[in-house]
């Protein structure tokens, strides 16, 4: 059966799964949902043997019914192959009574290259499939880990340019050389003076700039998005959750809680889908550090950004508008574009929205909660020590959160962490966490320190950015982005 996408904010649009990958970004600022969620046909107990690119074939070709079979695997076997460090993937950990999926083990060692690895391949076979000549820029913002593993996603590909854009001072110093020592002629690393909201902001503004996109379109260039808003980001990170399941119950029946550390509202909104798709899974803990604005939506009904952004040791969670929970905001409002077009005109005008009752009692299956730094980095402490496992600081934050909702409600299903970063990425504040820390040494030897500690050895994507020479030095301020494009485009 063929599933078509449609737009959060205007109900009259319709697009395949294969246009709705190309443009990204839906009409009117909205973003793309299926018009239903699929069901998963074959049953748990059949996919708990199989490998993950056998689940994940099973479960995009419900998304992607445009694709042939022949293009979807070959996509697959393109994504998860020897850049991964690790035959399964997507390998679960089991630690003090936890299973820690974890989703770190691909290029550039962040839960991001689940997707990104897969993203380049579903653009070029959509662009084919549509006829479009054109080549296609990625524009995106990146608060540390995506751009990175967009840029590692994309680099070298034929017809296609990258620019990546990230907050100057908002990312750890391994996320930044990792980013500013990309090799390939085809990508751009821009810094800005600005936090990631005011970056996304930009990118967005540039996506639905007409002057500019007629420009590009005159130039033979079609923008298109890496940002975790693309249905193309988001089918994909469907599948380690369908692929946990599998694993972890067997199709028993056995029902099972997962937790996600959460900025953008990416990753749990594909735990939801994989929910709606059928999978045994019960509540949906959505953690948060200090800029909690979700745990306080989930608790109030009142979405909120007008407050301090806080710089935390979990960057990629300092975030104050998630984009992907306008998807669940749509659903909950019954999959109603006018309703939740008006309340994203709201958040744009006046940064709040309130939700009505209605839509809250649908929100009963999440659980948000948030820890502060202190929190996080006992969890670290605690869990490497007792238990001799080592987790970087998103991962923690989600961990501690997910102690304060066994405290709160005594559930103590098997549960899934998702474990989203190396704690190689972060390894000051890992250090730091447990009492290692010493702030004369720069990071690399933090690293080699930390490796011999803890007996994990440093991911070949970190350890060679060691001597890797430094490529981008650009820097602008927000209201720059725009040039800087049209310069890298000479344009
Ligand atoms: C992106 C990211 C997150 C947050 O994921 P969202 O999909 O934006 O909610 C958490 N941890 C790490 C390490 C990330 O890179």
């Amino acid at each position: 059966m063929e599933l078509f996408y449609t737009n959060t904010r205007d109900s009259s649009e319709r697009v395949t799964a294969s246009q709705a990958i190309l443009n990204g970004l839906a009409g009117k600022g909205g973003l793309y949902v299926p018009t239903a969620i699929p069901h998963l046909e074959m049953p748990l107990s059949d996919l708990a043997g199989k490998t993950y690119q056998e689940i994940a074939y099973e479960v995009m070709r419900l998304f992607l019914t445009d694709f042939t079979e022949e293009e979807l695997r070959h996509c697959i076997e393109s994504a998860y192959d020897e850049k991964f460090d690790c035959q399964e993937i997507a390998p679960i950990r089991e630690a003090d009574g936890a299973y820690f999926l974890e989703l770190y083990h691909g290029a550039t060692a962040a839960f991001k290259d689940m997707a990104l690895s897969i993203l380049p391949h579903l653009l070029i076979t959509a662009a084919k499939k549509n006829h479009i000549t054109d080549e296609i820029v990625i524009l995106t913002a990146t608060s540390g880990d995506t751009g990175k593993a967009a840029l590692a996603g994309f680099a070298g590909v034929e017809g296609t340019k990258i620019i990546v854009f990230y907050p100057k001072d908002g990312v750890s110093p391994i996320q930044e050389r990792q980013m500013v020592t990309q090799q390939g002629d085809n990508t751009l690393v821009v810094g800005i003076h600005g936090n990631f909201d005011e970056a996304q902001t930009g990118v967005k503004q540039m996506f639905s700039d007409p002057k500019l996109n007629a420009d590009m379109a005159k130039a033979g260039y079609r923008f298109s998005s890496a940002n975790s808003i693309n249905v193309g980001r988001l089918v994909p990170q469907i599948v380690y959750y369908v692929y946990a399941c599998a694993k972890l119950t067997g199709g028993s029946g056995e029902h099972i809680n997962v937790v996600v550390p959460t900025g953008n509202f990416g990753n749990i909104l594909a735990a939801y889908y994989a929910r709606c798709m059928g999978m045994p899974i019960d509540r949906l803990v959505c953690a948060s550090n200090e800029n909690k604005v979700l745990y306080d939506f989930f608790s109030t009904g009142v979405y909120d950004r007008n407050r301090e952004f806080v710089l935390t040791s979990s960057p990629s969670m300092d975030i104050l508008i998630s984009s992907n929970l306008e998807r669940l905001i749509y659903r909950i409002a019954g999959d109603d574009a006018a309703e939740n077009e008006k309340l994203m005109r709201q958040l744009t005008e006046t940064g709040v929205y309130k939700i009505t009752q209605k839509m809250r009692e649908q929100l009963d299956i999440f659980y948000g909660n948030f820890a502060d730094e202190a929190e996080t980095a006992a969890t670290i402490h605690s869990y490497f020590k007792d238990a001799g496992y080592l987790m970087d600081t998103h991962t923690a934050v989600a961990a501690a959160v997910y102690g304060k909702y066994v405290a709160d409600t005594g559930d103590r299903k098997k549960t899934v962490i998702a474990s989203t970063a190396s704690p190689f990425k972060f390894t000051r504040s890992v250090m730091k966490a447990i009492n290692s820390d010493d702030p004369s040494a720069d990071d690399m030897t933090l690293a080699d320190r930390l490796a011999a500690i803890s007996g994990v050895p440093i991911p070949k994507p970190i350890d060679s950015i060691r001597d890797a020479a430094v490529v981008h030095h650009t820097v602008c301020d927000i209201n720059e982005m725009e040039p800087v494009v049209r310069d890298f485009l000479k344009n």
